[in-house]
């Protein structure tokens, strides 16, 4: 196969998706290639939903992102005749001066963002199903919520085909060179194509597309559980919200019932369980199953029934667990986007409205310096 486009994009998870979405959207003659068939389960966006937190204590900065995110959200879930985003409100539990409720609460405060703070009482009287330690106090958001990432992917791809952009699934990128002419060709395992943009969107395999990268992007498996709530009434999206759990067992996070009759719980952040993202099974790491079970027991009782499933993702971790989005060094042409570090889904409506905006125009309206890749490599 061959063929000429204007811009290529490489790796079709949820931000590859998105782009593609936003690119056909504005009439751009869009590629994009996934190794994988389309909605697979060997990347870092399965599992059926990701959080989507206003009050960002990971960094103020991010919030005017995640309210673009928020929007688009709603909007493509529209054009795509089924909700994306959930609104159930979201929870973080932090142990007290630990920054993790303070730091929620600047971003709230410094974005004009409806909150609660909560102590241990207010915590276990909203919302019967915790059972907080002496130490926990929280913060509660309202706008927040969850993201049906599964089917954001699906959703993504079937417009951005309603737009006319060309999608092949089942189709690894090889290699890629620049052209005399300041554009790319692509080589695959079925062809070859040229653009006059190249969007490198590969997860856990940035690493070995940018080889310059494979120091600063550490590539983590990490383990999703679902087990059968002893009350499910308390865990219904209703009554329960999304939730992020700092204990001194590591900081877990969980959703409301939704699509499943499991309570989904995450394993503790990071992690050390460095992972090769070509292993060809994705088998739950080694501990993690007692790991969910102790938090459940210690914090969350009314959820420790018997185990339904438990599923490994993967992590791409910066060393300041910021993302990495910027054009190559001496390649403007290509753009690398590697939004991860175990935060980024929630962006992936912006962010493929981001990419967009550097392949067309070469600029965002957003302030990107925190994701430049003169982090990590020289200029
Ligand atoms: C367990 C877990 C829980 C998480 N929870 C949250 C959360 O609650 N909220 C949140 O915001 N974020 C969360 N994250 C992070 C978030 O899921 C990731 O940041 C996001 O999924 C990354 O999307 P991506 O498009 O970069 O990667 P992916 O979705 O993995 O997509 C990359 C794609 O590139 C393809 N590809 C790679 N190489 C090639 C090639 N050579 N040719 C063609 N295709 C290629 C891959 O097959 C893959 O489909 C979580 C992650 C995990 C693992």
């Amino acid at each position: 196969m061959s063929g000429t486009f204007d811009v290529i994009v490489v790796g079709l998870g949820g931000m590859g998706s998105a782009t593609c979405y936003q690119l056909a959207k504005r009439g751009v003659r869009v590629l994009g290639l996934e190794k994988f068939e389309i909605g697979h389960a060997m990347g870092s966006s399965h599992g059926l939903t990701r959080i989507l937190r206003l009050a960002y204590f990971e960094g103020s900065a991010y919030v005017p992102l995640v309210r673009r995110a928020r929007d688009l959200w709603i909007e493509t879930g529209k054009a795509a005749g089924e909700p994306l985003f959930f609104e159930v409100g979201a929870l973080d539990i932090g142990r007290q001066g630990s920054g993790i409720v303070e730091n929620a609460e600047t971003a709230c405060r410094d974005h004009g963002l409806a909150y609660d703070l909560l102590d241990r009482e207010a915590i276990a009287r909203r919302f019967p199903a915790f059972r907080p330690g002496a130490d926990h106090v929280g913060l509660y958001q309202p706008q927040s919520g969850f993201v049906a990432s599964e089917r954001a992917i699906i959703a993504h791809t079937a417009l951005a085909l309603h737009h006319g952009a060309e999608i092949h699934g089942c189709e690894a990128m090889l290699g890629w060179e620049a052209t005399a002419g300041g554009g790319v060709r692509v080589r695959t395992d079925q062809g070859t194509y040229e653009a006059g943009r190249l969007i490198l969107s590969p997860g856990a395999w940035i690493g070995d597309i940018v080889p310059a990268l494979k120091p600063s992007a550490t590539v983590i498996r990490q383990t999703l559980g679902w087990f059968s709530p002893l009350q499910p009434a308390l865990f219904a999206p209703e009554r329960f919200p999304v939730f992020t759990l700092e204990t001194e067992g590591g900081h877990f996070y969980g959703f409301p019932l939704w699509q499943h009759p499991g309570f989904k719980l995450g394993s503790p952040h990071y992690g050390n369980d460095v992972y090769d993202p070509d292993t060809p099974t994705r088998l739950p790491s080694p501990g993690h199953r007692e790991q969910l079970r102790a938090c459940l027991a210690d914090y969350i009782p009314a959820a420790n029934g018997s185990l339904l499933g438990l599923k490994a993702c993967m992590y791409t971790m910066t060393p300041d667990e910021h993302f990495i989005i910027d054009t190559l060094p001496g390649c403007e042409q290509v753009v690398v986007a590697s939004p991860c570090s175990g935060h980024g889904y929630k962006f992936a409506s912006v962010i493929g409205e981001v990419l967009a905006d550097l392949a067309t125009r070469g600029a965002s309206p957003f302030d990107l310096s925190m994701f430049s890749l003169q982090r990590f490599i020289g200029r």
